[in-house]
Order: structure tokens, then C-alpha cells, then sequence
């Protein structure tokens, strides 16, 4: 079995500063990391890049700030500060109502248990578990698809959805680095691990990842041509 401390080690050597949805490394975020925040941002991360995240938080928080404020900002206001996060009418209908509830139902608390979380709109298990991990701080996996796509080419786990990536990666990375694990393969997956074309050549990883050794690894058939046919020593 390969030994995922090692692994996310070596990758934290090249890529020490991790990210998550709002905050990108480059940019100190003006909002605070609360629960409340980082769940609107990672919904407005979904399907779009770090800067147009970063950008539709800044512009957001910047005029309404509390669930409180978002419940009751026009719908018209908040899709025209959230835009440069892409579907701009669906992730604007669900922060409103993620306001509305957070204030009206919740006593403007964020709850931490997945259960409760997976009930606002736009929020399914990979939100779910951002914000357990980076508001909360609870052990939590949270799968993008760089962190899908990196552990299924490495073969730390192999699944089809991320969901099973969810259940296998808790099964063999430690839990002390459940809440690295996203964060650490998210700025991998930027810049090395690449979905197309991975930088294989320069990833410390290398030595330990299945796709690379399938790449170098000659197909069985070839192997036998290039040993030739077989001679009679008599001959
Ligand atoms: S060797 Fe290539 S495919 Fe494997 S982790 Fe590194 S960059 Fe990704």
C-alpha cells in the first residue's frame, strides 16, 4: 500500500502554500475565514477558478457581510456582485436562501455536522466538508476533482466518483492530514499535476505514482519483440 504521509510530504515540498475557495495564496482576503464566509465562498468557488472566486467574495462581502445582510439584499444586487463567479443566478438564489436560513432558523450560526450542512441549497458533500475542515477545523477530506484526479492517477485510491475518492482517501491517509489533503492538491493539481499534459518530468511524486509508471513501462508485447525469437543454441 503506498504510504499517502509520504506522498502529501513530498508534495507539500513543492507546493507549501495551499489554498481554499476565497483564499489563493496570492491575495490576503479582506473577509474573515468563519464558517459563515467560507461557505459562501466555496459555493461561489464551484465550477470556476480561484481569482474569479477570490473576486465574487471580495465584491459580495464587501456590501453585505452577515446572513443577516445577504437574506435581505436584492437578488438583483447580489447575482451583479457575484458574477465573475460564473451561473450567476443559481449560486445567487442559494447564498440569499443560505442567508435567510443561517439567520432565521439558526441564530446566524453555521452548523458543523454534514447532516445539517448538506441541506442548504448548492451545498453537497465536497462544500459540506471545506467548510468543516477550513472554518471548523474538523478532520474532513474534501474532494474536488484535482484532489479525485491526483489520487486516482497516483493509485492511493481507485474510484470513480468522488465520493468513493471521500471513503478510500479516509481509509489511508492519516487524519491529522485530512484537512491537508485539499488544499495541498488543489495548488499540486495547478501547477504540476496538471488535468491535461501533468508535469511528470519535474513531480517529486513520480517514483511512487501509477500513471507515471504506466507511461515508462513498455507494453508486454513489446517487451517480446525487442528480446527477438528465441535462438537454438545448436545452430
Ligand atoms: S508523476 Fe505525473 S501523473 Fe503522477 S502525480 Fe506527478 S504529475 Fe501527476
Amino acid at each position: 500500500m503506498k504510504d499517502a504521509r509520504i506522498i502529501l510530504s513530498m508534495v507539500r515540498e513543492v507546493c507549501p502554500n495551499g489554498v481554499f475557495p476565497g483564499r489563493n495564496g496570492e491575495q490576503v482576503a479582506e473577509w474573515p475565514p468563519d464558517p459563515f464566509h467560507v461557505l459562501i465562498s466555496t459555493v461561489l468557488s464551484q465550477r470556476t477558478k480561484d481569482a474569479n472566486t477570490y473576486a465574487a467574495s471580495a465584491a459580495l462581502f464587501r456590501f453585505f457581510n452577515s446572513p443577516k445582510e445577504i437574506s435581505r439584499a436584492p437578488l438583483s444586487r447580489i447575482k451583479e456582485l457575484i458574477r465573475p463567479a460564473g451561473f450567476p443566478e443559481a449560486k445567487a438564489r442559494a447564498i440569499k436562501e443560505i442567508g435567510r436560513r443561517v439567520h432565521e432558523e439558526m441564530g446566524d450560526v453555521v452548523p458543523d455536522d454534514m447532516e445539517a450542512l448538506l441541506t442548504f441549497p448548492m451545498v453537497g458533500r465536497k462544500t459540506a466538508n471545506c467548510v468543516r475542515a477550513y472554518a471548523f477545523h474538523i478532520p474532513s477530506i474534501c474532494v474536488d476533482t484535482h484532489v479525485h484526479r491526483i489520487s486516482n492517477r497516483i493509485g492511493l485510491v481507485s474510484t470513480k466518483d468522488p465520493e468513493g475518492t471521500e471513503a478510500g482517501l479516509s481509509g489511508i491517509v492519516p487524519e491529522d492530514l485530512w484537512i491537508d489533503v485539499n488544499s495541498l492538491l488543489v495548488r499540486f493539481g495547478q501547477t504540476i499535476c496538471l488535468p491535461r499534459n501533468p508535469r511528470c518530468g519535474s513531480c517529486p511524486v513520480s517514483m511512487h505514482c501509477d500513471f507515471f509508471s504506466r507511461l515508462h513501462s513498455p507494453p508486454p508485447s513489446a517487451k517480446n519483440l525487442r528480446k527477438g525469437p528465441r535462438r537454438d543454441p545448436k545452430a
